[in-house]
């Protein structure tokens, strides 16, 4: 239980800097316990049993902490959404020294030259010692994945992986006997309803995984334990508060061998932190920042919202229950 003394729920809403998966504007809720502040901020397609997962993962954060690290800074990517040749070159060059990026692809409306010539602009600005992954988000069907690798791993000088090519972990395992370039899986990971399956059928090399929607820092330990896959930590577009518990499984998994997906803060337009978790010289440093009074201030969310969210979190509380409880 948290201590009667615990101060309630702060319902918070910010502007993003540029639209990304389709949101203006990124919004939560902090809860505070014993061990701190903690995020709590499904998207709000996720509906109240799915968000039982993130509300394991923010109870952990507010009530036990995480486990210790074994390393104290995180090396992570610049993402490269799917942008002309010139502004991908910009945003690789502006990116606080990343030395590995990330590059959207299989947008719809775009065609092959342009990724193309996306990927041969980022190799480019990284020079030949960087790293480049693209990332399809399960756009492809299993023939156009295969084609299409084999173009964009030789525009890139050579992928690291590919990240979620095909929609089925079926469709991961028939692709990995078909393509040289690594596959890492994402959605076949967050939103399955056994995580386990993608290492059982071989359909990955790398796993990509989330601390929220996974159900916190020791649940993805596990999971990465039992898979005996690397893995990429990613966030789920959090505020630095969020953010610190990606950083948290981070720093405490015995392997890191690839750059993580945490980076996002620059994403958006205000933290709730005086000093938001920004990559230096491509890594960020491990800690874990509090809210800053006078910013969460200016980030309160109006009355329907903050309305709207108490409501949602009764509801997540209810599903939490019913599924055991949230720990
Ligand atoms: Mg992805």
């Amino acid at each position: 239980m948290t201590p009667a003394a615990a101060p309630p729920p702060v319902v918070w809403d910010v502007p993003l800097r540029t639209r990304f998966r389709g949101l203006d504007r990124r919004d939560g809720v902090l809860l505070r316990g014993d061990a701190g502040w903690a995020e709590l901020s499904p998207f709000w397609d996720y509906d109240a049993a799915e968000s039982a997962a993130w509300l394991r993962a923010a109870r952990e954060a507010a009530d036990t902490g995480w486990p210790d690290p074994v390393r104290d800074r995180v090396p992570v990517n610049v993402t490269v959404p799917a942008v002309d040749a010139a502004t991908a070159r910009a945003i690789v060059l502006a990116s606080g020294g990343c030395r590995t990026a990330k590059v959207k692809v299989a947008e719809r409306g775009q065609g092959l030259d342009e990724e193309v010539a996306r990927l041969e602009a980022v190799r480019d600005a990284l020079g030949p010692d960087g790293r480049i992954r693209v990332d399809a988000n399960a756009a492809w069907d299993v023939d156009t994945a295969a084609a299409r690798l084999a173009v964009l791993d030789r525009a890139a000088g050579g992928l690291e992986y590919a990240e979620q090519p095909v929609p089925s972990v079926a469709d991961l395992a028939a692709l990995r006997r078909r393509t040289p370039v690594p596959l890492a899986a994402d959605e076949s990971v967050r939103r399955a309803e056994d995580p386990l399956a993608v290492a059982r059928a071989g359909a990955a090399d790398v796993l990509v995984l989330k601390v929220q929607p996974l159900g916190g820092v020791r649940a993805c330990l596990r999971l990465a334990e039992r898979t005996g896959l690397p893995v990429v930590v990613s966030s789920a577009l959090e505020s630095s508060v969020g953010l610190a518990a990606g950083l948290a499984l981070a720093a405490a998994l015995p392997e890191l061998p690839y750059a993580c997906g945490l980076a996002t803060a620059q994403l958006l337009a205000q933290d709730l932190v005086a000093e938001p978790l920004l990559p230096q010289d491509g890594s960020i440093a491990v800690r874990r920042p509090e809210p800053d009074a006078a910013r969460l201030a200016a980030a309160r969310a109006d009355a329907d919202l903050d309305a709207r969210w108490r409501t949602r979190l009764a509801a997540i509380e209810a599903a939490a229950l019913a599924a055991g409880g949230v720990r």
